[in-house]
């Protein structure tokens, strides 16, 4: 994604930013996007941002490059004591460091930080929400390098589908636990947009009976946004579709 559009690099949209990590206390810098400038073209039917000239979901966790602390970026110092050492003890104990990435994240290196925050999540016994949107961002993350390719080879495009299948079905089982267990909002979505982004997850993992039967109970729920109800028909329309051609 380091194509220029409008003469613009990714580089052009990531800045350094510092943080003091909570669990070691060192100083360091990690790469963000700068949200305020980017251009969005749309969004995946499950709610992945496109934006022009940069994949944003490489840039949303932070991770301590010296004891392995890694968390989302928005609640990175969000963390107790208890939690604390329990990290120092499974996590930076064992942690080999991070290689420093200054200008700009490969798919890579953004995996390698967002599976850190998914093992810091687990190990932390954090909301199961929070472990099953990272899911949901690695999963992202694989289909972001997918479609990177540039000669994309058949057996490569299937290694990296079968690995984005492998988190979306960790985010959809985690997202069904959180929803027995959690109040709404629920990792920042309504009931409404949780249960939508449910109902594509399940299409997309295959499970079409779940998905059918959260976009009924969306198209003829009161109280639903018109806008959800739009993308719920959608969906519906879509899935009748594969099924007529089957
Ligand atoms: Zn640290």
């Amino acid at each position: 994604m380091d194509e220029k559009i409008n003469g613009r690099t990714e580089a052009d949209y990531v800045f350094e930013k510092t943080y003091v990590c909570p669990v070691c206390g060192t100083t360091f810098k990690a790469l963000r996007a700068r949200t305020g400038r980017m251009k969005l073209l749309g969004t995946d039917p499950d709610m992945r941002p496109i934006y022009q000239s940069i994949d944003v979901i490489k840039y949303d966790c932070v991770a301590c490059e010296n004891c392995g602390y890694a968390a989302m970026a928005k609640g990175f110092d969000e963390i107790s004591d208890t939690q604390i050492k329990i990290i120092r003890k499974e996590i930076a104990s064992k942690f080999k460091g991070l290689k420093h990435a200054s200008r700009v994240y490969t798919y890579d290196e953004a995996l390698i930080r967002t599976k850190l925050a998914l093992a810091n999540s687990m190990v932390k016994h954090g909301k199961l929400s929070d472990s099953a949107y990272i899911c949901l961002k690695i999963a992202w993350l694989y289909r972001g390098k997918r479609n990177e390719l540039i000669a994309p080879g058949e057996e490569r495009t299937r290694q990296l589908s079968k690995l984005e299948k492998e988190y979306m079905n960790k985010a959809l089982a985690g997202f069904k636990e959180a929803s027995t267990k959690e109040m709404f909002p629920i990792a920042g979505m309504d009931e409404w947009t949780f249960d939508f982004l449910l109902a594509e997850l399940s299409r997309e993992c295959n499970y079409i009976e779940d998905a059918k039967k959260l976009v009924s109970h969306l198209i003829v729920s009161k109280n639903v946004p018109e806008r959800i109800k739009d993308k719920a028909r959608e969906l519906r329309d879509s899935i009748m579709e594969k099924e007529a051609e089957a």
